[in-house]
């Protein structure tokens, strides 16, 4: 089980400085391109969640 999730999606809501991953778990898809991944760029973050965009006041 995966403990340190390394991650450099910053648009996330769970992305946490450091390129860390926040969230209690996380689930990975075969991308929506295939149903069989064959190399990492054929995967996706499910569990991604737009980060609202920071209001400038
Ligand atoms: S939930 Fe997925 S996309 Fe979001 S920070 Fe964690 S690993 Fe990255």
């Amino acid at each position: 089980m995966a403990t340190d999730v390394l991650c450099e999606v910053d648009s996330c809501t769970y992305w946490a400085s450091g390129n860390r991953c926040d969230a209690a778990k996380i689930y990975v898809v075969n991308s929506r391109n295939t149903d069989e991944a064959s190399n990492s760029e054929e995967t996706d973050c499910k569990t991604f969640e737009k980060k609202e965009d920071d209001v400038i006041s």
